[in-house]
């Protein structure tokens, strides 16, 4: 891609209400656009990188043999009546009533529709087990919808629900999608952690989520050195208050507790898995021929906020100078910048020509062709975060090399052009 070609407009300023770091960043980019609280839209930077993420969960998740679907982002209230669970929601969900005067919700998760789906499409124990997944536009009324994509009210989510004839089953796809997420959040380069966590109004037993670890995280963890940790929301209410104690006075000290000595640390929620057991199925009704009976299936719901999982990327990824993307969903594999174009046959020769190799060897390099001084061209590049920049000089052709700084740590090298594929490996 080209910068003339592309809609490369970034901003100096980020507007004064966006307190964090990844809002500003995303803003001052132009990755995403402010429609209304809460609500924006992804302009082609922005929606290149939540594409790259959405591609590494989807090949996961079919990897691990879940089934694409995609649900209606529009629900009938009666499907909510059968489960009750419109007042447990409470005003997060948003509804409305269609000329027919019939009452819909703007789906905030998918419980409901899955089960009536499978309550229809599943029969007998030969149709079992099975795992749908979807990636699709979520809606939920927030009450303080902030921190950009971070906590929006429209944002996108991957969601995914397994259906078993028994406990054991439901045990084993709860398992196998734990695994399935550890793998995308490893490939997609998070430092994270899985945390015992509170099932809240989806319901359920067994419950764990995932944490990008950032300070800026709205979430509080704790760990000890072997296999115990929380959310301090499940932590009884003396330890919590502990807790925040030494969080208000930057403490950053172990803390003694019944559990042994208790890391803090600061976690976004990027994704979270439930066992639900039987709490949707018997609601609903979704049973199937079993030992001359119907028997009730046993469910797990598994949810990865996508839009999110950008910002918070992005969190973890930073310096002063703008964004530092993990490299597998970076918009570009890197950078390309001509130092003085115009003035210089030269360099805009070689510049293209480099272009075209890349181009041709499937890197999918972002080349900044405009006549702009090398200054702005840095400074776009540090922000948009891809995570090597090419140099072309004068300079550098007189020496014979080619120049590329690492964006990660601002490091120089200089190889040769027979050298450069070896970048990408
Ligand atoms: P939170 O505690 O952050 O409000 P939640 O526990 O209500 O999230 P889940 O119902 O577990 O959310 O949804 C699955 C995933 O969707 C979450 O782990 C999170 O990554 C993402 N998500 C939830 N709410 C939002 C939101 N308002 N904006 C962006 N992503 C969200
Ligand atoms: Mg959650």
């Amino acid at each position: 891609m080209k910068a003339s070609s592309f809609h490369y407009k970034t901003l100096k300023e980020a507007p004064k209400d966006a307190e964090l770091i990844s809002h500003r960043l995303m803003i001052r980019a132009n990755m995403i656009k402010p429609l209304a609280s809460g609500i924006y839209s992804w302009m082609p930077l922005g929606l290149k990188i939540l594409n790259n993420v959405e591609s590494i969960i989807r090949k996961n998740m079919d990897e691990y043999g879940c089934l694409e679907v995609l649900m209606p982002m529009v629900q009938p209230k009666s499907l909510w009546d059968e489960t009750k669970r419109s007042e447990e929601m409470g005003p997060e969900l948003l509804g409305f009533i269609d000329r027919n005067k019939r009452e819909f919700y703007l789906g905030p998760t998918h419980e409901e529709v899955i089960t009536d789906i499978c309550r229809q499409e599943l029969q007998s124990h030969k149709d079992l087990p099975k795992t749908f997944y979807q990636i699709q536009t979520k809606f939920r009324d927030e009450i303080r919808p902030r921190f950009g994509v971070m906590r929006g009210r429209e944002f996108l989510m991957k969601d995914a629900y397994s259906f078993d004839l028994n406990e054991e089953g439901m045990n084993k796809s709860y398992q196998a999608m734990k695994e399935c997420y550890q793998k995308i959040f490893d490939e997609i380069g998070f430092n994270y952690k899985i945390v015992k966590a509170d099932s809240g109004a989806i319901g359920g037993n067994i419950s764990e989520e995932f944490h990008v670890l950032a300070d800026s995280g709205e979430d509080t963890l704790v760990f000890n050195d072997k296999d115990f940790s929380s959310n301090v929301e499940l932590l009884d209410e003396s330890l919590k208050k502990e807790i925040e104690t030494k969080i208000a006075e930057n403490d950053t000290n172990q803390i003694d507790s019944i559990y042994g000595k208790l890391s803090i640390k600061k976690g976004i929620e990027v994704g979270h898995i439930f066992e639900l057991g039987n709490k949707y199925s018997e609601a609903m009704n979704l049973s199937v021929q079993h030992d001359n009976g119907q028997r009730i299936l046993e469910m797990g719901c598994y949810g990865i906020g996508v839009s999110r999982i950008v910002a918070a990327a992005i969190e973890q990824n930073h310096d002063d100078k703008g964004i530092i993307f993990p490299k597998n969903i970076s918009a570009f594999d890197c950078s390309l910048i001509s130092i003085n174009e115009k003035k210089s046959n030269s360099v805009r020769e070689k510049a293209q020509e480099i272009y075209s190799f890349l181009i041709g060897n499937n890197i999918d390099v972002f080349y900044d062709d405009r006549d702009a001084s090398p200054g702005i061209k840095f400074s776009d590049s540090n922000l948009m975060g891809n995570p090597y920049q090419i140099v072309i000089s004068d300079n550098n052709i007189d020496k014979g090399i080619l120049e590329v700084i690492e964006r990660k740590n601002q490091a120089k090298t200089e190889i040769t052009e027979k050298d450069l594929l070896s970048l990408f490996n």
